[in-house]
């Protein structure tokens, strides 16, 4: 059962609260919310569990720290934060001179030489994008500018659309391991890590926690969320999985031990106009927003995993992204169809509760 749950510990609630009218813009509001201590069952050791949010990335980022003491969780909790702020550095496409933004801005000229995280992040983009046949794909960024869901929120004619196709190819990404460096072939091509930054950015600040003592954890980057360890009393972290179509409702609720949950959704970043929704999310064959899923939900053992998946079986659809599903080992998903309907994957069905 959820209830009774303290506010002040009702995963990122204070967010939906604090900035109503906001949420869809800048996706402010969390996808999912963690619903930590409410399982009723008093502690068995003296760990204590501490929780603090700051904005990063555009969203709302908070982080809880399982330590032996007060100042061990704030310890961890600030080299959590500090990680995800070094990241946010090289891989923001937001931020002029981030190493991402510097590979953009040499597309068609010349290799860009990059640090190790940067190119971890590029390398693991294409293996998602070969694991989902292309359905994730990083070159998408032209095509994510042309729409400006957050800010211009325009709507792309068919012939803008034709002409970027050339510019999101992601075969012609060009890696060099030993140089350590990225080369976009074609002016214009424009790497976009938003669909798997925050999954990785989440397990890189899970690895510092544990580096500055933490038993325990949970980095929660708006809906992209990695754990370790376990709470206090033993057990796992709990998360909630929101209803895409009815705000402040969960559809499901579910203990991670060690693992990462990650959902992508067509309700939090879109606009609409003559009734319909335009939403953040595209597949690379139309550069249109994808259209057979409302929410895409995966855990798997690594952020950088079901973040980048999330977003790739969004764009599969229902029944090709649980195929994918079944077929990977570690990988579980809930996938809500375009009209609601929900489905789980085979190793996740006895693991969900019902609020
Ligand atoms: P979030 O966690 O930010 O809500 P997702 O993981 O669903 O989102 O990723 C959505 C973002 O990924 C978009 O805002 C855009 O930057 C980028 N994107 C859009 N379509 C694709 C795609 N087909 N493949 C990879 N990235 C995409
Ligand atoms: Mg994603």
């Amino acid at each position: 059962m959820l209830m009774p749950m303290p506010r002040s510990l009702l995963w990122n609630r204070f967010s939906i609260g604090l900035l109503p009218g906001v949420l869809h813009v800048a996706g402010l509001s969390s996808l999912i919310m963690l619903v930590t201590g409410c399982s009723g069952v008093p502690p068995v050791s003296q760990d204590v569990v501490v929780k603090r949010a700051q904005m990063h990335m555009g969203t709302v980022v908070s982080i809880t720290a399982v330590a032996t003491s007060q100042e061990g969780a704030h310890t961890a909790i600030q080299a959590g934060f500090g990680e995800i702020k070094r990241l946010e550095q090289l891989l923001s496409t937001w931020i002029a001179e981030s190493e991402l933004s510097r590979v953009n801005a040499s597309a068609g000229r010349q290799p860009v030489t990059v640090s190790r995280e940067t190119l971890d992040v590029v390398t693991r983009s294409l293996e998602m994008a070969r694991v989902t046949n292309g359905g994730f794909n990083i070159a998408v960024g032209p095509a994510v500018e042309a729409w400006s869901v957050t800010e211009r929120q325009r709507i792309p004619s068919d012939a803008e659309l034709e002409q970027l196709k050339a510019l999101v190819d992601w075969t012609s990404i060009q890696i060099n391991e030993a140089n350590r460096t990225v080369f976009l072939p074609i002016r214009g091509m424009r790497i976009d890590v938003g669909g798997i930054g925050k999954g990785y950015a989440a397990d890189r600040a899970a690895e510092e926690m544990k580096r500055a003592g933490a038993l325990g954890g949970v980095v929660a980057l708006s809906g992209d969320i990695k754990t370790f360890g376990v709470l206090p009393d033993g057990a796992g972290f709990p998360v909630g999985i929101k209803h895409p179509r009815q705000e402040g409702t969960l559809i499901a609720i579910i203990d991670l031990k060690d693992e990462a949950m990650s959902t992508a959704g067509d309700y939090e970043r879109f606009f609409e106009r003559n009734g319909v929704r335009y939403h953040h999310i595209l597949d690379p064959q139309t550069l249109r927003p994808a259209r057979s899923c409302q929410s895409v939900t995966v855990i798997g053992k690594e952020g950088t995993v079901a973040d980048g998946l999330d977003t790739g079986i969004f764009v599969l659809g229902p029944e090709r992204g649980m195929a994918l599903v079944e077929q990977l080992s570690d990988v579980e998903a809930v996938i809500i169809d375009d009209q609601g309907k929900v489905t789980v994957s085979s190793g996740l069905r006895s693991r969900l509760r019902y609020p």
